[in-house]
Parts: C-alpha cells; sequence; structure tokens
C-alpha cells in the first residue's frame, strides 16, 4: 500500500509517519530528514540544499523528484511505503504519477492532517529539535510556502479520489488511531 502523508510543518506528519513505520511494518520515507541527513553528513547533496532548508523555502523538483525516484527503487520499499513530505508541489505530484505507472503502481490513500495556524506554530516553536527553520520568522516562511506551492496538492488528489482529511489536533496516539483506521480499511 503505498500512502502519503500530506499537511502543513507542524501538523505531525514525521511523528505519525514514523508510528505507522513502527506499528504496523510499513516503511516510511521522509524528504525532509533525507535532506537533513545529507546536510549532517556534508555530502554535495546536503551542501546545495542546506540554505533553501535554513532559509524555509522548497528544494528544487528536479533535486527532490530524483531523490525519490532513487529511493522508491531500493528494495524496502517493493511492498510499499508512507511518504512524509512528498508531494509537495503540484509537479512533485504529476512526476509521483510518473514514477509509479512505471512501477505499475498508484497512490492508495491521500492522507492530509489538518491542523489550525496558531497550534502549528506553537507546536514548532516549542518542539526543541534544534532546526534552524523552526524561528518564528522561518516559521511564517514556511506556512506562506505551504499556502501558496503545497495546499494545491490537496485538489490534485481529492479529483483523483482516495483522498482522507483526518482531524491532527489530539494525542500522538489518538491521532495515530485515526490513521490506522483509514489504513487497515
Ligand atoms: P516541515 O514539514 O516541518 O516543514 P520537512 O522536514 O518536511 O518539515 O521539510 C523541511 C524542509 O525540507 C522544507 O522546508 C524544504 O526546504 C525541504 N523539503 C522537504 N521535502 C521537500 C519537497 N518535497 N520539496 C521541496 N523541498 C522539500
Amino acid at each position: 500500500m503505498n500512502i502519503i502523508l500530506f499537511g502543513p510543518p507542524g501538523a505531525g506528519k514525521g511523528t505519525q509517519a514514523k508510528m505507522i513505520q513502527s506499528e504496523l511494518k510499513h516503511p516510511q520515507l521522509s524528504t525532509g530528514d533525507m535532506f537533513r541527513n545529507n546536510i549532517k553528513n556534508a555530502t554535495p547533496l546536503g551542501l546545495k540544499v542546506k540554505s533553501i532548508l535554513d532559509s524555509g523555502q522548497l528544494v528544487g523538483d528536479d533535486v527532490v523528484v530524483e531523490l525519490v525516484e532513487d529511493a522508491l527503487g531500493k528494495p524496502e520499499y517493493a511492498n510499499g511505503y508512507v511518504l512524509d513530505g512528498f508531494p509537495r508541489t503540484v509537479a512533485q505530484a504529476e512526476a509521483l504519477d510518473h514514477i509509479l505507472a512505471a512501477r505499475s503502481q498508484k497512490v492508495d490513500a491521500f492522507i492530509t492532517l489538518e491542523v489550525a495556524d496558531d497550534i502549528l506554530i506553537g507546536r514548532l516553536l516549542s518542539r526543541g529539535e534544534g532546526r534552524a527553520d523552526d524561528t518564528e520568522d522561518k516559521i511564517r516562511i514556511r506556512l506562506d510556502v505551504y499556502k501558496n506551492e503545497t495546499a494545491p496538492v490537496m485538489n490534485y488528489y481529492k479529483n483523483k479520489g482516495a483522498y482522507f482529511a483526518v482531524d491532527g489536533v489530539g494525542t500522538i496516539d489518538d491521532i495515530f488511531g485515526r490513521l490506522k483506521a483509514i489504513i487497515e480499511a
């Protein structure tokens, strides 16, 4: 089963993707984590994207799509995966469709976590992971980028079906329960 976990920064995509991986044994792939690992290890890709992540803007579609395409070819993802942080533009969603079609696969569930802006900002400011993009000014930029470039991805999947909107407010376990019900249905 191929699942997209979607939502604004701070919605809890990463937390829930990791829960799905550990509880349901469904491997997750986070583009944000992949970029941060590359930055930490000072790889050529990391050096290329560091200033972009620090600024709160999006990495270019070509770079992200190539990274995801390579990753999805790995054997660990052969039986499905949860995508966290991808696709983040309509162009990325279209590219994903091409990648999946070439493998006779599809998106089985697109799940968006809904959380109000004031709660998002509070969560991001208090999460204390020391991320350079978790400052108030960078958070505002990321929310703007989300509204302008990423939110249109919702319409893309609404028109295709297999679209689910989930209340992203509550305890981590509550929200996991809501996701699990959709995934197991
Ligand atoms: P959050 O959802 O909290 O903003 P992520 O870890 O998903 O955090 O992403 C952090 C940053 O990584 C983004 O602000 C962006 O710079 C970059 N990034 C991650 N995924 C993508 C993507 N699919 N397209 C473009 N940039 C991305």
